[in-house]
């Protein structure tokens, strides 16, 4: 196995003869550090930078669960994945590691080499990530695809709604009154706001076609492949409503106007002809009170 000094795991365990297991299984490989409570890892969390947790608790300990809940409700550490550690005779202790997050479950009695080959894997799956980070593919602050991710997809799309003769749709949603937003609470706080919109929209995708970006900005962008201008209205009009439902733990909401236009393209459609007509509809949402599903017509 090769070995990654770069590579940072964060071993948490409140057993000693583990802790000294996973360190000395690991530490050839890669940069090791040990906690033995939930209180300096969280401390180890904040100073450096951590690529992988390792989290070894007893079946059912509070500490254990809260530490693993408190990585995945925090921006900055949610995107760290979590190996859990557990009593091979508990399934149920596996099957709620995945529940809360976890990346992977190992059972005990911890075997070298399925603890190398289990980490490794998610070491492999973190470079990956970060190699289409580095390919500039990806928006940082938000984890979603940025223009150039999406105009690669669209491309693709697009060719094959032509090919096809199918319908295809856009969306261009725009936060409304961001400005004052972030004047009111923050650029961090809107920084926040902006992760938990585009994690929102992610989560109102249905199909594997639909794609959203971050366009720039507030502002998202969402293809709806094979979708004709009702369903696209229809389904603007659910990500509306559910961001403007959405709960970001101790800030105040905000609203989205999304402008939909929908066209079945052809090898002499203009796609930006096609991205003006959804920015008109934004337009006219934002001009007709904004929280709106506006379409071009
Ligand atoms: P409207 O309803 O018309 O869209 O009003 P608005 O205030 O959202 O629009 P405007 O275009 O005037 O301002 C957009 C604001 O979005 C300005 C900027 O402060 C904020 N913004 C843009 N990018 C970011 C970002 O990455 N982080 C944060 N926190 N704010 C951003
Ligand atoms: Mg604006
Ligand atoms: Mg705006
Ligand atoms: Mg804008």
């Amino acid at each position: 196995m090769e070995a990654d000094r770069n590579f940072t795991v964060l071993a948490v365990s409140d057993n000693y003869a583990s802790s000294d297991i996973l360190n000395s299984i690991l530490s050839s490989y890669y940069n090791v550090k040990i906690a033995a409570c939930a209180k300096d890892a969280l401390a180890l969390l904040k100073g450096a930078e951590v690529d992988l947790v390792i989290l070894d608790y007893e079946y059912h300990s509070k500490e254990g669960h809260d530490f693993l809940m408190s990585i995945k409700s925090a921006e900055e550490t949610l995107r760290i994945p979590v190996i859990l550690i557990g009593d091979s005779s508990n399934p149920e202790y596996e099957e709620l590691a995945f529940a809360l997050g976890a990346a992977d479950y190992i059972s005990k009695p911890l075997r070298a080499s399925i603890v190398k080959v289990r980490v490794n894997n998610q070491r492999l799956i973190v470079r990956q990530i970060k190699a289409i980070e580095e390919l500039g593919l990806l928006d940082p602050l938000t984890g979603i695809a940025n223009r150039r991710g999406f105009d690669s997809r669209i491309n693709l799309e697009w060719l094959r709604a032509i090919r096809d003769k199918t319908h295809f749709s856009l969306a261009v949603a725009d936060i409304d009154h961001f400005k004052a937003y972030n004047d009111d609470y923050g650029h961090i706080q809107g920084d926040v706001l902006l992760r938990a919109i585009a994690k929102q929209i992610v989560l109102m995708l249905k199909r594997p076609a639909d794609f959203v970006a971050r366009w720039g900005g507030e502002e998202f962008v969402i293809m709806l492949p094979n979708t004709n201008l009702r369903g696209a209205i229809m389904h603007s009009e659910e990500i509306r409503k559910s961001v403007e439902k959405m709960v970001v733990p101790n800030l105040p909401g905000a609203t989205i106007s999304i402008g939909v236009a929908s066209t079945i393209p052809s090898s002499s459609t203009s796609m930006q002809g096609f991205f003006n007509m959804a920015d008109k509809a934004l337009y006219k949402a934002k001009h007709s009170g904004r929280n709106k599903v506006c379409h071009f017509s």
